[in-house]
């Protein structure tokens, strides 16, 4: 990879943090120096977080958090960019590095399933339940080959969602998220309710993508910066429709209208025809609130 290129990086580590403040602190002063941009969450629990960079800057924030004991095996996703997904460089102190609401215990997870293992597994016709641990957004644009989901808006709601699949206990199940973090949760809660045997594939769609593309994955993989969504295949065929006019379209947005703010699939033409909102309705009261957004900027007074 030559220096000037950028990547971004995507890596996660469930570990004891002591004084997670200072942690906080001293870790956003070494990715400014670094020159990085994006997000990552620090907590009591671990670290969980996405940066991009160039490909010099990238390598140095790799030795510098592996040369910590705590991370010494963190296992870091990378794709290349062309262009840095993210505005600006966050590190924030959060209750839980990935937002679950219920506490599980995490040496007690679904074991890890390698991408050779499912492979095998869907080659040999084995009998088994793929499990969509994500977002219904997220399954929309992309997914593994006949996975079921739990039509969730958040993972927050995952363990009360759990009850639609009960009668799926005694089933051999394999759970997917994008880098892994949130099957560790899942199939942690999935064991201590009574879920027989749960695996998890070992860090996610974007370790599968890439070792395996073309093969049991369809469509494209949500990703939670600008670039919305990253290719793991080489066919570019959406599987997913518009949800306007229902041409085949794998662009994600939010509505513009900030009321609305709904997340949905919007071919390019819709997006235009409706200035980046999700419906006519919403497009009038976006016109509305950029109008008095201008007012407001001018200092007048926003007539009532
Ligand atoms: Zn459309
Ligand atoms: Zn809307």
């Amino acid at each position: 990879m030559e220096e000037s290129g950028l990547r971004t990086i995507l890596f996660y580590k469930f570990v004891e943090i002591e004084n997670p403040e200072k942690f906080v602190k001293k870790h956003l002063k070494l990715c400014q120096e670094l020159l990085l941009l994006g997000r990552v969450l620090v907590s009591e629990e671990g670290i969980n977080g996405s940066v991009s960079g160039t490909n010099a800057k990238i390598e140095k924030y790799k030795l510098n958090l592996k040369s910590d004991k705590r991370f010494s095996d963190i296992v870091f996703k990378e794709d290349r960019v062309i262009e840095i997904p993210f505005t600006k460089m966050k590190v924030k102190l959060r209750p839980e590095i990935v937002t679950f609401g219920k506490k599980v215990d995490l040496k007690n997870t679904g074991k890890y399933l390698p991408p050779e293992k499912l492979k095998k597994m869907y080659e040999g016709g084995e009998e088994f339940v793929i499990l969509d641990a994500r977002n219904d957004y997220e399954y929309k644009v992309g997914r593994f080959k006949n996975a079921i989901h739990l039509d969730i808006k958040n993972f927050r709601d995952f363990p009360e969602a759990l009850r639609k699949i009960e009668n799926l206990k005694d089933k051999k199940i394999v759970t997917y998220c994008t880098g892994g973090i949130r099957c560790e949760k899942a199939t942690a809660y999935m064991k201590e309710n009574g879920f027989k045997e749960v695996m998890q594939i070992k860090d996610g769609i974007i370790n599968y993508g890439k070792t395996f593309p073309d093969t049991y994955w369809e469509g494209k993989c949500f990703v939670f910066d600008k670039r919305l969504i990253s290719k793991l295949n080489s066919d570019d065929k959406p599987i997913s429709n518009c949800e306007v006019c229902s041409k085949p379209s794998d662009l994600t947005r939010n509505c513009r209208n900030v009321n609305c703010d709904k997340l949905l699939v919007e071919c390019l033409d819709c997006q235009k025809e409706l200035n980046g909102c999700c419906s006519k309705e919403c497009l009038i009261e976006f016109r509305v609130q950029s109008m008095e957004k201008a007012l407001r900027k001018q200092g007048r007074r926003v007539p009532a």
